[in-house]
């Protein structure tokens, strides 16, 4: 990973360069910000451009023994650790550590993909940096010699993930810092770490990035470009998040099947509504969440059609067709109350009630009010469908 290849973070990645050119780079750095916004990518960076033999012109060369191990994760003197569950495999780490290596864009933590396969076992393990973990790996590590590189570099991912003896045991090692040593600190929940490891480290400070950045950014990796601009705007200024909706196909299929769940709302048919009902619950609770999100989505768009009459900033802009003619035969739907009857679903499914009543109800309460019939509460109407 080059300077050069960083998406967005102009500022941040010319203060980085800059410091490796004046040699005033820090001992510790704090990468704080939020999720996905390329604090990872701009870590692996930095650690590649310490390490380059011919770092010149404010980037490393990627030709240099330094800067081709960097790049394949085999570095001897770069050392990546993250937060784990207790009874994670090693092979699963050196494994996510390779795919973080490939593309530090992708999500390879434990909280956001408990399995590496996709599958969607969510699990309930807590994710953490155990004092041995800290003593066994980040301390051997950092108290060897160098072994070729030209600096002794440890990215922590989600610093933040530590108990207080793991935190005590770090700040050790921070306290006591080598020659040519430098710890770049990774967390989007700075407030989390203690004061005195934060003090200890210079703070660099990640932004979102613009719908613009990430719409480009996109397009340069091929994806079409109505696609392209709608995650753009659906991934809260984060490029991993975007990856990741269009990396799985998620959205695009999620869009389809939720579509078709209003369309058979509204033509009433009963045994086809609860066939689609089985098919968005199929996949468990959180994922009907999403799916509730996704419905938000496009009655939002549906909303600013409505009252603007313009159509260049809706989310699902690849769309657009379907959107406003859904908005030009259902005049008199109550775009209000079907927002507020989804919003009051999500919460219902948190709260562990029954998937299918209340996607069923839900269904229920949206064809009232796609006819413009005077609206009901969600949970009314559930108490109806469970009678
Ligand atoms: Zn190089």
């Amino acid at each position: 990973m080059l300077f050069a290849n960083i998406i967005g973070q102009d500022r941040v990645v010319h203060s980085l360069a800059r410091a490796i050119e004046q040699e005033r780079v820090a001992h510790a750095y704090i990468f704080h910000g939020p999720d996905g916004v390329g604090k990872r990518a701009l870590a692996l960076a930095l650690a590649g451009a310490l390490q380059c033999t011919e770092f010149r012109g404010g980037d490393a060369c990627e030709n240099c023994s330094g800067c081709n191990k960097v790049a394949k994760g085999l570095h001897p003197d770069v050392h990546v650790l993250m937060p784990t569950t207790t009874d994670a495999d090693l092979h699963d780490v050196s494994a996510r550590l390779q795919l973080l290596a490939e593309d530090p864009y992708q999500r390879i933590d434990f909280q956001s993909r408990p399995t590496l396969d996709g599958s969607r076992s969510s699990s309930n393990k807590q994710i953490f940096y155990s004092v041995e973990h800290i003593n066994a790996q980040l301390r051997r590590a950092m108290s060897f010699h160098r072994a070729e590189g030209l600096y002794r570099v440890a990215v922590l991912l989600d610093v933040d993930r530590m108990r207080s003896d793991a935190a005590n045991a770090f700040l050790k090692l921070l306290e006591e810092p080598g020659d040519r040593t430098v710890f770049i600190l990774i967390t989007n929940r700075i407030d989390h770490l203690l004061p005195t490891v934060i003090s200890r480290c210079q703070q660099v400070r990640f932004d979102t990035l613009s719908n613009e950045t990430i719409e480009k950014a996109m397009l340069a990796r091929n994806v079409e470009p109505g696609i392209a601009a709608m995650l753009s705007r659906m991934a809260d200024g984060s490029i991993s998040r975007a990856l990741e909706l269009y990396g799985n196909q998620e959205l695009l299929q999620t869009r389809e099947k939720v579509l078709e769940f209003l369309r058979l709302s509204y033509q009433g048919k009963g045994d086809r509504v609860v066939a689609a009902t089985d098919s968005m619950i199929g996949q468990g609770r959180e994922f009907v969440k999403f799916q509730l999100q996704v419905i938000m989505g496009l009655l939002r768009d549906l909303l600013l059609i409505r009252t603007t009459g313009d159509v260049s900033l809706i989310v699902n802009i690849d769309q657009v067709d379907t959107l406003t003619s859904f908005a030009a035969n259902l005049p008199d739907a109550r775009l209000e109350s079907m927002i507020e009857a989804v919003e009051e679903t999500s919460h219902l499914v948190e709260r562990n009630v029954n998937l299918r009543l209340a996607l069923v109800a839900l269904s229920r309460v949206l064809a009232r009010a796609m006819r413009g019939e005077p609206s009901v509460k969600m949970e009314t109407d559930l108490l109806k469908v469970e009678a």
